[in-house]
């Protein structure tokens, strides 16, 4: 990302939970949790506060599980350390951190399905009793010692939360899932962001990109950039409707959000194994990907829009898929061949 995007960014994340749009009964849990915390905390010192139970957060990527972890942090009014497990390799990193925490700080972990067992086996204790036990010394020297940490809320973010295991899962007090969202949401989200980013739509404009932002909001406002790129060389003003759908033409957007990977992953499955079920490796390998980035960045949104299905055997396309690319589907010629 350019840094004038960065900033940009910065001014586009919502602040507040109810800069937040949307997610609307995830939010009302939340909110629940939070003001009971606070209200609870009242005329106490620091170390004496309530802190929010710790808080996981799972969806596909882009539906806002980052921005809530840095809302909740900002509503609680404490400290905010953001982290990502594949960045956390030692137990003593993870030790360091928590060791590092003031009362009541958050701590977040972005794809935590991804922490290593060992780490893993940290947060236990962490997370249950506010204490770790580490090792110190080697060999016969080796003798282990109870840290107490500062009461602390972590909070995780996962977009395969069926990979996360039970005892991990179990220590969240609060275990809340984002949904894909609709048109009227990323509208109004669409219309926060132009206005933060100072991009002139006309309200239809605004609705068909939220059509075509494959139901989330970091897409909503990738879109949103990209077509501000446009407008600029072409010194285009006031952006409408028709103006929108070029562009998404010329991105290689359909009417649907799928762009060309997602097209190319429908074909192969259609026109190379009629229909599925194909493996995940072997869609990979074909379209020269890596397994995750299909499993994580466009499985999710076309399980949600019916075109393909999940099946022991593999990946299949569904007749919604064979009909959005105007062709018969297998099944419905096998009735009358
Ligand atoms: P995730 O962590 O789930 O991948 P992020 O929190 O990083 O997603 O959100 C991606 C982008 O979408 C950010 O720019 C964020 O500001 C924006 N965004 C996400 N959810 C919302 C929302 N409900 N309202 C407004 N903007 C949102």
């Amino acid at each position: 990302m350019r840094d004038s995007e960065n900033a940009e960014e910065i001014g586009i994340r919502p602040e507040s939970l109810d800069q937040f749009i949307g997610q609307s009964r995830l939010k009302e849990r939340l909110r629940v949790s939070v003001d009971a915390a606070l209200k609870r905390s009242e005329g106490k010192p620091p170390e004496k506060r309530d802190v929010l139970d710790h808080v996981l957060f799972s969806g596909p990527p882009g539906l806002g599980k980052t921005t809530l972890a840095a809302i909740i942090a900002r509503e609680m009014k404490t400290n905010f350390h953001s982290t990502s497990a594949p960045a956390i390799s030692r137990p003593g990193d993870l030790a360091r951190m928590l060791t590092l925490l003031e009362p009541g700080d958050v701590l977040f972990i972005d794809e935590i399905h991804r922490l290593n067992r060992t780490c893993e086996e940290i947060l236990y204790p962490a997370m249950e009793d506010g204490a770790i036990d580490l090792m110190l010394g080697e060999g016969v020297a080796a003798r282990s010692v109870k840290i107490h940490l500062k009461p602390f809320t972590l909070v995780g973010a996962t977009t395969r939360s069926g990979m996360l295991s039970a005892p991990l899962k179990h220590r969240f007090g609060l275990d809340l899932k984002l949904d894909f969202y609709g048109v009227e949401d990323l509208c109004s989200i669409l219309e926060r962001s132009s206005t933060v980013i100072g991009l002139k739509l006309q309200s239809d404009a605004v609705t068909e990109i939220a059509r075509r932002c494959r139901m989330t909001p970091r897409e909503a406002n990738r879109l949103l950039r990209r077509i501000r790129d446009y407008a600029t060389v072409e010194k285009i003003e006031s952006i409408g409707a028709d103006f929108v759908l070029d562009c998404m033409q010329r991105m290689g957007i359909d009417d649907l959000g799928l762009n060309e990977l997602d097209r190319k992953l429908l074909r192969l499955m259609i026109d190379r194994y009629g229909g599925g079920p194909v493996g995940l490796k072997t869609l990979a390998a074909l379209v020269d990907e890596e397994d995750r980035t299909i499993e994580e960045d466009h499985e999710p949104f076309m399980l949600r829009l019916g075109l393909i299905e999940k099946t022991p055997q593999g990946r299949m396309v569904t007749t919604a898929a064979y009909t959005h690319f105007g062709l018969e589907s297998q099944a419905t010629s096998d009735l009358f061949s």
